[in-house]
């Protein structure tokens, strides 16, 4: 099959097996130039490891680390003929990867969310590992089921209290228009907190302690956003900034829970990136395209797996140095000063008209096109490509 991208709006319906297997090679790549983390955790569970900041926490542990990871995502397989979702092609990689390293990497392709793959974990690991000494927890969903209740909420990027309107672009297109926003209703709410909140993480958490899977010491840590003011009507104060806000609330609780263990958890507020989650938010793709701008020319820009080797061999190497809230900021470059009052201006600015040249709306197409496998150096990509790629492990 000759594989092509065929972009939908905010996502792109083809992958590339073969660009997909050289990102991840990359993003290796990137993690040894980088040397070992001692501190590094041996035995990793990463819920969301597929893509995005989850599969950069897979690969950080271990190729600086040598761990041993189990990874758990909710992808599609490919079929004769149709490719599978990037995801699924990064986890055959990762595992080829892996293997040839000589390190343990099985991975679990289902619903996070549902009781059955919290089973098929914990049975994997007892196998398997024994204990985990790490949780990350890294989904981005747009619906969850709750396993007790059997229902189905579905998350949104609402404003709450009040329509919103601000520039947003079409990153396809190029266009710059004003977005209206209708302000969330209370179920909308609640059902963004029931899909993006902390619920799924404690009873992850919950469910791996009463197993007995959770080594001492272990360490949890799930992923949250603040981003700056121009943003927070949509984001920090709206209803996805509302699920940040209990998913931050549920690591004090997981962290008592764990206590008698020695066991810590974590939020790191990470840093505004292309992923496949991102670029679903109205108004922040246009931010991310200024912000990239403005940290590649100071030469302080970083991708996920730049922003989770940090995050590794700096604050959960023993110095996390938290923020008032508790939090670990690895978003610390992001959020200077400097940095901020450049995208500002840039922000008053920025019409369909300059977009490409006070953006780096390039770089963020490029980003965008990666993270399918398209636009990677040493693909052919008008050669005939193999989508039926089974998962080593599986
Ligand atoms: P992503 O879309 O790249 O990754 C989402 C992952 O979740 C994938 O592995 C996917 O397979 C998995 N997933 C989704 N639904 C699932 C389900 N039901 N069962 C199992 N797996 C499922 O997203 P991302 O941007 O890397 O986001 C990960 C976390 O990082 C989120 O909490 C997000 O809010 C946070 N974060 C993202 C940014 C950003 O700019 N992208 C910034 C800060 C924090």
């Amino acid at each position: 099959m000759i594989i092509k991208p065929k972009i939908r709006g905010f996502i792109c319906t083809t992958s590339h097996p073969d660009g997909c297997a050289a990102h991840v090679r990359q993003q290796i790549e990137y993690v040894r130039s980088k040397g070992p983390i001692a501190s590094a955790p041996k035995r990793v569970l990463v819920i969301g490891s597929s893509t995005g900041y989850g599969l950069a926490s897979r690969i950080v542990p271990a190729f600086a680390g040598g761990a041993a990871t189990l990874g758990v995502f909710f992808e599609k397989p490919p079929e004769p003929d149709r490719t599978g979702t990037a995801g699924w092609y990064n986890s055959v990689a990762f595992e080829r990867e892996a293997h040839a390293a000589g390190l343990y990497a099985k991975s679990i392709n289902g619903d996070a969310f549902s009781d059955a793959v919290k089973e098929q974990v914990i049975a994997t690991i007892k196998a398997d590992l024994g204990q985990v000494d790490a949780v990350i927890y890294s989904l981005a969903s747009p619906r969850r089921t709750n396993p007790r209740t059997g229902v189905t909420h579905k998350s949104c990027l609402k404003p709450i209290g009040a329509a919103y309107s601000n520039k947003t672009v079409d990153t396809d297109r190029g266009i710059v228009s004003e977005v209206n926003i209708e302000p969330a209703s209370d179920a909308d709410i609640a059902d963004t907190v029931a899909v993006m909140g902390g619920e799924d993480w404690e009873m992850w958490m919950d469910a791996l302690e009463a197993a007995g899977v959770l080594a001492p010491g272990v360490v949890t840590v799930a992923y949250s956003y603040i981003g700056p003011s121009l943003t927070w009507a949509i984001y920090r104060n709206g209803t996805i900034g509302r699920a940040k806000e209990h998913l931050e609330e549920t690591a004090d609780r997981i962290s008592a829970k764990l206590a008698d263990k020695e066991g810590r958890a974590w939020v790191s507020v990470n840093k505004a990136l292309v992923t496949q989650a991102s670029s679903a938010i109205p108004v922040v793709p246009l931010y991310i395209s200024l912000l990239y701008r403005v940290m590649k020319a100071k030469g302080l820009h970083e991708g996920c797996i730049e922003q989770i080797q940090r995050l590794f061999a700096t604050r959960l190497a023993g110095n996390p140095q938290p923020d008032e809230d508790g939090r670990i900021r690895i978003d610390d470059w992001e959020m200077r000063e400097d940095i901020q009052a450049e995208v500002a201006a840039l922000w008053e600015k920025v019409s369909t008209e300059n977009l490409a040249d006070i953006s780096d709306i390039a770089g963020y197409r490029a980003e965008f096109l990666k993270l399918f496998g398209f636009g990677l150096e040493g693909i052919n990509y008008e050669a005939e490509a193999e989508p039926m790629q089974p998962l080593p492990s599986a």
